[in-house]
């Protein structure tokens, strides 16, 4: 198959090739996904510094351990300080930019409070000596993981200095979706893809995304969420496998999902089938990924991923931003989990897009 012939691809070819198992076949997909990427946005990955703002959540998704239903989580939220000096690192780092990700809250005190955290991360400029200073480094790109909201605040957050935002859609099929969260009003599919499209509307780089390998999932499902990134037009994505959590309501089918091992196997085949279809996309090679094997995340930088988010959240609090349980680096800090991911990356000779935003050229292409 001519892979020029991917941004095209049908269901039925989508299906194909998450059913398939040869592995040779596989490595020639991931091969060429990742030749792709180095022809169209360049061999480096870009390093966001990721900072898990809080645990609060009113939401009550039934896969996430940090639901507002569980009540084993001890709650925590970091101080507008500690947000600061994880941004104050990213910037000496060179990182260019950074993510603040957090359990869904809508009242005017957060809104306020983020607003005035991005204005006050704009500002941050990296130390003297620094590598952020030497490589001349903008102010820092941010990235907001932070549920939905409504279009005036994606209005105020995006005119604060926000650029980019990340929503997963879980999974883009109305039933599976129905199937993994609560069926009431705060948890409405339509409402989803709503925040998605004020998204856009409001300025953001969009970014969405799904659970790999969930309960009563399928190929057919996934193929559909491949189409659905394509028709939504994104500029960013960000999948990983599904981890059961045994504080959580889908724990009760841990046993007839696929093994974590083939999880990650169909994560990577997303993200090269991605890169085939959307060649200038940025695409997350995910902190799931990495729980199920240690080399996880490289893998799907070889298959076509170019961003990786390395974990700046306080070493106290990172216990309790349990999503799904096994997470790594819960016990190390800011510093350790860069200086492996650094390391990891230049030992395997992949480049650092250091003192760049990393914006997706799909998104600027059309801004
Ligand atoms: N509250 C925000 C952001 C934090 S959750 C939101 O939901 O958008 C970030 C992501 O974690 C979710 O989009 C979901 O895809 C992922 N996640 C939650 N529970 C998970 C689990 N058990 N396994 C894998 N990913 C999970
Ligand atoms: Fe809250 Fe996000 Fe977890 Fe859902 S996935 S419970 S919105 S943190």
């Amino acid at each position: 198959m001519d892979y020029r012939d991917f941004r095209n691809i049908d269901h039925a070819g989508l299906v194909a090739w998450l059913k398939e198992t040869d592995t040779s076949k596989l490595s020639e997909l991931y091969a060429a996904a990742f030749a792709v990427k180095k022809a169209t946005v360049g061999e480096a990955v870009y390093l966001r510094g990721l900072v898990e703002i809080s645990n609060r959540c009113r939401k009550n998704c039934l896969y996430c351990g940090i639901r507002s239903g569980n009540t084993d989580t001890v709650r925590y939220e970091i101080s507008d300080e500690e947000v600061l000096l994880s941004a104050q690192f990213a910037a000496d780092q060179g990182y260019g930019s950074m993510v603040l990700q957090g359990g869904e809250r809508v009242d005017n005190a957060f809104v306020s409070r983020i607003t005035s955290l991005v204005g006050r991360i704009k500002r941050i400029r990296p130390a003297a000596g620094s590598r952020g200073e030497r490589l001349a480094a903008p102010s820092l790109g941010i990235t907001l993981s932070l549920g939905e909201q409504s279009l005036d605040v994606y209005r105020e957050w995006h005119a604060a200095g926000a650029h980019r935002y990340l929503l997963r859609i879980e999974s883009s099929d109305k039933d599976l979706y129905y199937k993994i969260h609560p069926h009431d009003d705060l948890h409405s599919y339509d409402a989803r893809l709503q925040a998605l499209y004020d998204l856009r509307k409001a300025g953001f780089q969009v970014g969405t995304g799904v659970m790999i390998g969930l309960p009563f999932q399928t190929e057919e499902h996934l193929a559909c969420d491949l189409e659905f990134f394509r028709s939504l037009d994104i500029d960013m994505c960000g999948m990983g496998p599904y981890l059961e959590h045994s504080q959580t309501p889908l724990w009760v089918y841990r046993d007839r999902l696929l093994p974590q091992p083939q999880r990650l196997e169909l994560s990577i085949k997303m993200v090269a089938l991605l890169r085939l279809m959307m060649p200038d996309v940025n695409i997350a090679a995910t902190t799931a990924m990495q729980a199920i094997d240690p080399l996880g995340r490289e893998k799907a930088i070889m298959a076509g991923a170019n961003v990786l988010m390395p974990n700046l959240t306080l070493s106290e609090v990172r216990e309790q931003y349990q999503i799904y349980q096994n997470k790594p680096g819960v016990a190390e800090d800011a510093a350790l989990t860069s200086s492996s991911i650094e390391q990891r990356l230049a030992e395997a000779g992949i480049p650092i897009g250091y003192g760049r935003w990393g914006d997706s050229l799909h998104a600027e292409s059309r801004f």
